[in-house]
């Protein structure tokens, strides 16, 4: 039985393999443009060099200066950057942090952005993003901000460490996890979604044992782009917002906090999710989803315990209260006591009952 369902499907070109930022100029000239800004952080200046290089003289400049919360402010000073070195293009460069800066260049600009992605995040491929401005952060949804060509290269990916990579692709995980049974869900995102954890649980292993598995890298960021679209086609539940409430208030870093809140979101909505959770032990070769996703966030070597992320134990109960607050869609209804059990388990890093 097919339910009725409703599909869109995003508009980005993707290219997509080891040694493909080759075509980057010739991508830039496809789109149009003829100079371009390269965006990065700072930490990644060397590689929006490397981009530039490969841009040759369509490389308008280097703005390294994304940082996290994306703060308009730096959107308006790249825009400007932009403006006086006669770039009418941007190239990003890295990870949620580089894409979200081209994504807010992109929605007030409506200047073209081709994204180089060099983590797991699936940042890319969503139309919705995180801004700050005068200390208060805003929620923007807008297929603006979607860039027009996403190249994925996982040697790209190489010099991100284990220790990253590896909550990373958990982060991405999770995109898939809660598109399988979100409000919105379909049979095109499900088998998406169901494919890109495959992907991420054969690759993830692989480069935490080994950093230059270039084969467990391209899974992984094969996987990633799919966990990214599942993202993209909209509509989380519990775990996205536990994830917003307790990174955002506690400052907790983002892609661990994805990883460690996971499993005690599954194990919270396994009851009302049955064939999602169906497809993700078909995804992980497991009879329980969420010890399987324990299991692979055990063989990554990635932390399991908000307390190892400076979270205090104070501070569950606050969390708990903003997360029943508001009203939002999830599977199983949300109960502050059952999120404060929740959030006990995720607190300690005791993995969910079989
Ligand atoms: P990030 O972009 O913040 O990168 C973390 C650090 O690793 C940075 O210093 C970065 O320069 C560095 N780095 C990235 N790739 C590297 C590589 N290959 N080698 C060496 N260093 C590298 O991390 P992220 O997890 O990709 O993104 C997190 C941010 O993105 C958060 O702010 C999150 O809210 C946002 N995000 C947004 C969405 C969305 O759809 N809007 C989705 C996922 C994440």
């Amino acid at each position: 039985m097919i339910d009725p369902f409703t599909y869109i499907g995003l508009p980005a070109r993707v290219v997509f393999g080891p040694g493909k930022r080759a075509e980057l100029a010739a991508e830039v000239d496809r789109i149009g443009a003829r100079k371009a800004l390269v965006i990065s952080t700072p930490e990644q200046r060397s590689d929006a060099e490397m981009a530039a290089e490969l841009l040759g003289d369509r490389a308008a400049g280097i703005h390294a200066k994304a940082i996290m919360h994306t703060p308009m402010e730096t959107v308006h000073e790249a825009r400007q950057m932009a403006a006086e070195l006669g770039a009418d293009c941007y190239v990003t460069v890295g990870g949620g942090t580089a894409i979200g800066l081209g994504k807010g260049i992109a929605l007030e600009s409506e200047k073209p952005v081709i994204a180089l992605p060099t983590t797991y995040a699936g940042s890319e491929m969503s139309t919705i993003q995180g801004f700050t401005e005068d200390g208060v952060k805003t929620t923007r949804l807008d297929d603006r901000m979607l860039p027009k060509t996403v190249i994925y290269d996982p040697e790209l990916t190489l010099s991100l460490p284990p220790s990253y990579s590896g909550p990373s692709g958990m982060n991405a995980i999770a995109h898939a996890v809660e598109a399988l049974y979100a409000e919105h869900a379909n049979p095109i995102i499900s088998m998406i979604a169901e494919e890109g954890i495959r992907a991420l649980g054969e690759g993830l292993p692989k480069i935490c044992a080994r950093p230059d598995d270039l084969e467990g890298r391209t899974y992984a960021l094969y996987g990633s782009w799919l966990c990214g679209i599942a993202l993209g086609a909209g509509g989380m539940a519990l775990h996205h917002k536990l994830c917003h409430v307790v990174g955002g208030s506690f400052n907790l870093p983002h892609a661990q906090t994805h990883t460690i809140i996971l499993p005690h979101a599954m194990a919270y909505n396994a009851s009302a999710t049955e064939a999602a959770m169906a497809r993700v032990c078909r995804a992980l070769g497991a009879d329980n989803a969420p010890n399987a996703v324990c299991d692979l966030i055990e063989t990554i070597g990635a932390p399991m315990a908000l307390k190892d992320l400076g979270m205090p134990e104070d501070g569950l109960d606050r969390a708990a209260d903003m997360a029943v607050k508001n009203p939002y869609y999830n599977p199983r209804a949300v109960t502050r006591d059952g999120i404060r059990a929740l959030l006990d388990d995720a607190w300690h890093g005791r993995r969910p009952p079989a």
